[in-house]
């Protein structure tokens, strides 16, 4: 009876089940949204019951159109949107509350007034990360002050708190467990990354009870036993678990230090992996736990690009220049003149400029200046950020990049992975499978039950689809870097 592991991607609008086979192949893939909640401008919520829920019938529809009995199912992994938050009732298993998603800025004030007080160096010293609305502590905070009585219920150990990935393994489990993984912890920015522990001090700043978080483990092992109740009436352990950008880089391969992968979406997410010891940026970069694998911590280093795909997307949309976004390639490769720079800072720069008041500008233009010009200057500014972050992260690491991983889906467009690989002078690699999260969080579980050995096991499937060798010469590689520097700080100068 052929066996598989099922990887449940929770992810911001969408929850997936994918069925991966012992050859690392998807199976089947069963996909659902549910519903995003605004109730204020710059809020972001989510109903957990629905993410439960969903996450139930997504695995359902899966196995059902794969023709797979739930027996067949060796272990389940689990990736999630990373930070979002959910407190809950221990005895009803309901929330007390929204779930408040990472992207939300309605704990802004709490950050303001923990930056206020002058603590940004205490926490990043602590947690590795900036002060930001983005990670859980604000908004556990948050919860605890909307809702009546809160704060005293949590004292008296009624109510847990947890990322998405504990709170459905405590839904699975029956409410039995109430477990996270290291990666997930440390994006809460209530996690010791440096100590592997929930960091007193910081919980005492933000007046969060300890007894409302969950017990942090390793991200390839044991978590839980779903349900049989919840799994077709047979229980199946949940095995792995990761949040995305984690699951990714893992999913990726980048299992030793130096190697990194570059997801291109709407905005880039840059991780490299820095081994078993944490390196603070002084550049602008976070520092995470990558995962937790045979009682080893692996750390990263972390960046993001606000603006890549979508300025694909804005010469689309707004400048009417192409109906689909892939049709930029062809434009690219037949653009003429080579010496315009686009710096998309339409939101300002993030890593490693970090400007919030920096926007977007066009440098060069001529008379005979056209869309495919344009087109191709803005698909090189994704890759000129994109050095810009990992040029950051050689200098926090100390350490070179031997080859930069990529995936998202701007990874497909020949044309940028080609100038990607010049501009880095490294190489570039696509693999077959771009869909690493899953994947990444299928390893971290057939790694722990056994379905996978080892990953050097891994590693000899290396599955590329295409990689990519600089062609470019590395003086004309830094004249055109050289370009793009000058623009951006020329785009900088004007916005101040
Ligand atoms: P997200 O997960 O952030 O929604 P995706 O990984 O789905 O993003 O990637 C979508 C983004 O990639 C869009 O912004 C789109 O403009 C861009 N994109 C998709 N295909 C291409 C392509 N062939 N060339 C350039 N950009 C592309």
């Amino acid at each position: 009876m052929e066996k598989f592991i099922l990887a449940i991607d929770q992810g911001t609008t969408s929850c997936r089940a994918i069925l991966f086979d012992h050859d690392s192949k998807i199976r089947q893939v069963a996909q659902r949204e549910f519903t995003q909640i605004f109730r204020q401008p710059g809020w972001v919520e989510h109903d957990a019951n629905e993410i439960f829920l969903t996450v139930e019938s997504v695995m359902a529809s899966c196995l059902q159109n794969a023709g797979v009995q739930p027996d067949q199912v060796a272990a389940v992994g689990i990736t999630n949107q990373r930070e979002t938050t959910v407190v809950w009732n221990r005895e009803t298993g309901l929330p007390i509350a929204n779930a408040i998603v990472w992207q939300s800025r309605q704990t802004a004030e709490i950050c303001d007034d923990l930056r206020s007080h002058g603590y940004e160096d205490l926490i990043r010293s602590r947690t590795g990360l900036r002060i930001d609305p983005y990670f859980s502590a604000s908004k556990i905070r948050w919860i605890l002050d909307h809702t009546e009585g809160g704060q005293q219920m949590a004292e008296e150990g009624k109510l847990l708190a947890g990322t998405i990935d504990t709170w459905l393994m405590y839904r699975l489990s029956g409410g039995t467990a109430h477990v996270t993984d290291y990666s997930n912890a440390s994006r809460t920015m209530l996690y010791n990354i440096f100590e592997k522990k929930w960091d007193e001090r910081i919980l005492a700043l933000l007046n969060i009870p300890a007894c409302m978080l969950p017990e942090v483990k390793d991200s390839s092992g044991h978590f839980a036993d779903i349900d049989a109740t919840h799994f077709f009436g047979h229980s199946v352990p949940i095995m792995g678990v990761a949040g995305d950008q984690q699951a990714a880089l893992f999913g990726q391969k980048c299992f030793t230090p130096g190697m990194a992968k570059n997801t291109y979406g709407t905005g880039c997410f840059l991780l490299m992996n820095t081994g078993s010891e944490p390196k603070v940026s002084d550049n602008g970069l976070v520092t995470t736990i990558a995962w937790g694998y045979k009682g080893e911590i692996t750390y990263a280093l972390e960046g993001s690009v606000f603006v890549a795909g979508s300025a694909i997307q804005w010469l689309r949309d707004e400048l009417k220049f192409f109906a689909a976004s892939p049709e930029s390639e062809e434009l690219a490769l037949a653009a003429k003149d080579d010496s315009i720079y686009v710096v998309p800072a339409f939101v300002g720069l993030g890593a490693p400029y970090w400007d919030d008041r920096a926007r977007g500008a066009i440098f060069g233009l001529t008379r005979g200046s056209d869309r495919a010009d344009l087109t191709r200057a803005t698909l090189q500014s994704l890759a000129y950020q994109t050095k810009d972050v990992l040029d950051a992260m050689k200098a926090d690491a100390k350490d070179d990049i031997s080859v930069l991983r990529v995936d998202g889906g701007a990874s497909a467009n020949n044309y940028l992975m080609q100038f990607q690989s010049d501009v880095l002078q490294c190489q570039v690699v696509r693999p077959q499978n771009v869909e690493t999260t899953a994947l990444g969080a299928a390893y971290l579980a057939g790694l722990a039950a056994g379905y996978w050995q080892s990953m050097e096991e891994l590693s000899a499937d290396q599955g590329a689809d295409k990689i990519y060798e600089p062609v470019m010469s590395p003086q004309e590689a830094e004249e055109k870097y050289k370009g793009w520097q000058k623009a951006v700080e020329a785009a900088r100068f004007f916005s101040r």
